[in-house]
């Protein structure tokens, strides 16, 4: 039953099929339809709670769908984790194996070209020239050789290179690196100014952003979801999305949602970085178009703390220039950190709730960016079509029950 059963069927946004698919040349019909039929809507279909990727893409999906979307931000959109990543389009990482969890990021980066297109985010730095994985020791290498195996066998490429063809193809790398796998379906982009189009595209849209409004609970009635409490006043929704990546544990209404921080910090240097996106056990590399090379990451278990460390910094920067070694001496010109969102188990958490028309998507942990599109459709598909894809099954917070 969709989330939305007891009204009636909403109307395809323009440019949409009547199954909710965009049509070809989607991206091209003017927002400013939409958002001319919403001034006419006087009732909220859906409550995103979270301004953060996955908010702003749920928010854009339903929205794209016909749906009347209200997005609370506790601040302001994107300055959260989104804002800290990295930005590495992956659908594999250190130690990762076959199954679900792949399968969604495979689904999202396909996804993904579509993605930008359709909200209008063409200054992402986006590069799909592939992602190098680096190994430095034995260990690396057995793991490095054992990811390769499963992914061709799951038809994602992969190709071994010897440290000399490393460094054919990225003259930088001239570190102690005994052998390099390039995954030429890989990518990479900058999250920041994805999720600055991505929040106008929402805002022309129609969808109406709130900022500087957390939500201080979600409203239950007889087990059904009725809206969302403020500070100062009540939003009512008979559907509502709790995205609100790190901070949603305290706002799950009577059921576990064990959800955490996970603490990254990174620095960006001025410098002559790699072309392509590094990944190496310890962290990544990744050269935007502005000159910087991000460098990241940490992954610490401290809470909210959000003091940025100058000795985890240099331990950043230090294990970039390993393999990068023009990168030592460059100026670090920023510093921050995010708190991605970690479930008990390490994967995402996406799915229908005990409370009927709550929807959770949070607990992207290291994949959120990559994950954003595949979020969107499938929570927009439970909401709007009451489709539970099986792709989320495993991904249900039914599992911490
Ligand atoms: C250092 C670092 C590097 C990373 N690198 C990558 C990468 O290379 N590739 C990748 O795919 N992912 C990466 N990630 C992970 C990615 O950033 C996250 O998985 C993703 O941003 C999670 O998005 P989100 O919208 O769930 O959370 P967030 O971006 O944290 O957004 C949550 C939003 O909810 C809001 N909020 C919280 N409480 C409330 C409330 N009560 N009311 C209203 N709003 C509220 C917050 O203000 C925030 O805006 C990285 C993360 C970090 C920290």
């Amino acid at each position: 039953m969709p989330l939305l059963g007891e009204r009636p069927a909403p109307s395809p946004a323009p440019g949409e099929g009547s199954s909710g698919q965009p049509l070809p040349g989607y991206a091209k019909v003017s927002t400013e339809r939409i958002a001319a039929a919403v001034s006419r809507s006087r009732t909220i279909d859906v409550a995103v709670v979270g301004g953060g990727i996955v908010g702003l893409a749920c928010a854009w999906e339903l929205r794209k769908r016909g749906l009347c979307v209200t997005l609370i931000e506790r601040g302001r959109p994107a300055r959260e984790s989104t804002w800290a990543a990295a930005g590495i389009m992956a659908a594999h990482h250190y130690g990762a194996g076959p199954g679900p969890l792949f399968d969604l990021l495979r689904r999202s980066l396909a996804a993904y070209p579509a993605f930008l297109e359709q909200v209008g985010a063409d200054a992402v730095d986006w590069s799909a020239e592939g992602i190098l994985a680096v190994a430095r020791t034995a260990e690396d290498i057995a793991e490095l050789t054992s990811r390769m195996s499963w992914l061709t066998d799951a038809g994602y490429p992969a190709e071994l290179l010897t440290p000399w063809e490393l460094r054919a193809l990225e003259p930088s790398c001239t570190g102690p690196i005994e052998a390099a796998t390039l995954f030429p379906a890989d990518a990479s982009l900058d999250p920041r100014p994805l999720a600055a189009a991505l929040e106008q595209a929402v805002r022309s849209a129609g969808v109406e952003v709130l900022t500087d409004s957390p939500a201080t609970s979600i409203q239950v009635t007889n087990s059904r979801v009725t809206g969302v409490s403020l500070r100062d006043r009540s939003i009512a929704a008979p559907a509502v999305i709790l995205a609100a990546g790190a901070w949603c544990a305290g706002l799950a209404p009577g059921f576990r949602l064990p959800v955490r921080p996970c603490k990254g910090q990174m620095c960006a240097v001025r410098a002559e970085g790699p072309r392509r996106a590094i990944n190496f056990p310890e962290g990544v590399i990744v050269s935007r178009a502005d000159g910087r090379v991000a460098l990241g990451a940490t992954q610490e278990d401290v809470g909210f703390d959000a003091q940025i460390d100058a000795d985890a910094i240099r331990q950043v920067h230090g294990d970039a220039a390993a393999l990068v070694p023009g990168l030592a001496g460059a100026e670090i010109v920023e510093t921050w950190m995010g708190f991605r969102p970690q479930s008990a188990d390490g994967f995402p958490v996406i799915g229908p709730t005990p409370v009927e028309g709550l929807v959770v998507a949070t607990g992207h942990f290291t994949k959120g960016i990559a994950l954003a599109p595949v979020t969107a459709e499938l929570v927009a598909d439970l909401v709007c079509d009451g489709r539970l894809d099986p792709l989320l099954t495993p991904f249900g917070p039914d599992r911490f029950a």
